[in-house]
């Protein structure tokens, strides 16, 4: 049986880590599909292409290479053109942005597909906004990860403090909110959560606890 399973969610729910940690567990290949957009975000931003025209954005996005592979540790190490871009596509600069450039329905289109040729190989798990209701409409598990606003803002602020940029928590918070205003509201595939996906809220959850319970989810087990 191909196992498959979506996660979707606001920025800050701990999608990524969740994920990563499910797919080692239960022994699934793992693919951050934000990654993709913030590597499109990135080439645009280097180029400093107007980030409204949506004609600029998918002549860029279709001239890109952009290759995923598994790090030991699960991680996504994502190379544009050839060049590894894991830790620049979490730049401050890049995240500010690329909301703005995942609405364009055009880019959307371009790594949608090579989304949906992963999930048909199955035994994976895939994070975004869009898996269950888009990229992967079967899938035969859809977790819907959510936590209070201020949590995920406090949560990305601790992850940005670590690696060295200080950032106030009423700025995060504010970044955070223009970011899910924008994806929830976009025309073309906004985040909602899929009918069929199980809601978890992680506000008071440890990562351990989460993880643990999509793991019961997936072998059938009910609390
Ligand atoms: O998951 P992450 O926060 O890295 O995603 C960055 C952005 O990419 C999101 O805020 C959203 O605008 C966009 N995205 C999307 N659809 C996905 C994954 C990410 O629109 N499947």
């Amino acid at each position: 049986m191909k196992t498959r399973i979506a996660i979707d969610g606001p920025a800050g729910a701990g999608k990524s880590t969740v994920a990563r940690a499910v797919a080692k567990k239960l022994g699934l290949a793992y693919l951050d599909t934000g990654a993709m957009y913030r590597a499109v975000t990135l080439a645009a931003l280097r180029k400093k292409a107007n980030l409204y025209d949506n004609k600029v954005l998918e002549s860029l996005t279709a001239g890109l290479v952009i290759d995923i592979k598994s790090a030991e540790d699960g991680q996504n190490i994502i190379y544009l053109n050839g060049e590894d871009v894991t830790a620049a596509i979490r730049l401050p600069e890049v995240s500010r942005h690329v909301s703005i450039v995942a609405r364009c329905a055009e880019v959307r289109e371009i790594l949608v597909q090579k989304q949906k040729e992963i999930g048909r190989r199955g035994n994976i798990v895939m994070d975004g906004r869009d898996i269950g209701t888009n990229v992967m409409p079967d899938a035969e598990y859809k977790i819907f990860l959510t936590a209070s606003l201020e949590e995920r803002a406090r949560r990305r602020m601790f992850e940005l403090r670590e690696k060295g940029e200080h950032i106030e928590l009423e700025q995060m918070i504010k970044e955070i909110e223009a970011r899910d205003k924008i994806d929830t509201e976009r025309e073309c595939s906004p985040l909602r959560q899929a009918d069929d996906a199980i809601l978890v809220d992680t506000t008071n959850m440890t990562i351990a606890e989460v993880v643990d319970k999509i793991v019961d989810i997936v072998a059938g087990r009910k609390d």
